[in-house]
């Protein structure tokens, strides 16, 4: 029997919307997926395991992979790098297992282009209004980082088109439970008789 390559998935959406929170609860009670480690050049943060979080890389050599055509997309956000490593995607689709990443928008954007059969996923926040409490609410950062991040999340949410599904971050295991409806149903959609 010919083995079904797996489906990629691909959950995005505006910087402050609850992304990482969504993914990692969903990687609680869902074991059938392979999440993708990507690749970043910003720095560990307190508690953060390279390897399980990220692949830790120096700028060097993150430009050196993107010159080797290693990574399926990259992105620069906030002043780093961020990357998908093409191999592992590739590979465990092809060993018929489920992908899952979890990217800013201009990277899934890139995917699409190479990926247009994978399943995108649009996280949204559940009020511009809230977005906006999120992203302030941070609190670190400085006022001008705070306006930037207000404005590529507004150009962000104008992407929203060229994703397949929406899903509101209402609330967190509300969102998990919209996702894991979404993989079950691009499974039986898929289904080979
Ligand atoms: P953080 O620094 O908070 O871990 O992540 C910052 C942003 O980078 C988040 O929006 C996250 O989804 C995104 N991100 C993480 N990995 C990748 C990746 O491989 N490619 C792209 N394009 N974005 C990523």
């Amino acid at each position: 029997m010919i083995k079904e390559k797996g489906i990629l998935f691909i959950l995005s959406g505006p910087s402050g919307v609850g992304k990482g929170t969504v993914r990692k609860k969903l990687f609680e009670e869902e074991t059938d997926l392979q999440y993708s480690i990507s690749m970043t050049t910003r720095n560990r943060r307190p508690g953060e395991v390279d390897g399980v979080d990220y692949f830790y890389k120096t700028k060097e050599e993150f430009e050196q992979l993107i010159k080797d055509g290693q990574l399926l997309e990259y992105a620069q956000y906030v002043n780093n790098y961020y990357g998908t490593p093409r191999n592992y995607v590739e590979e465990t689709l092809e060993k018929g297992q489920d992908v899952f990443l979890e990217i800013e928008v201009q990277g899934a954007l890139q995917v699409k282009e190479n990926f247009p059969e994978g399943v995108f996923i649009f996280l949204f926040p559940p009020s511009l209004d809230e977005l906006k409490n999120r992203i302030v609410s941070r609190g670190t950062e400085s006022q001008e980082l705070v306006l930037n991040r207000l404005k590529e999340a507004r150009n962000e949410i104008e992407m929203m088109d060229a994703y397949d599904y929406v899903v509101v971050n209402d609330e967190v295991q509300h969102a998990v439970d919209k996702v894991k409806t979404i993989i079950k149903s691009e499974h039986l959609k898929r289904e080979r008789i």
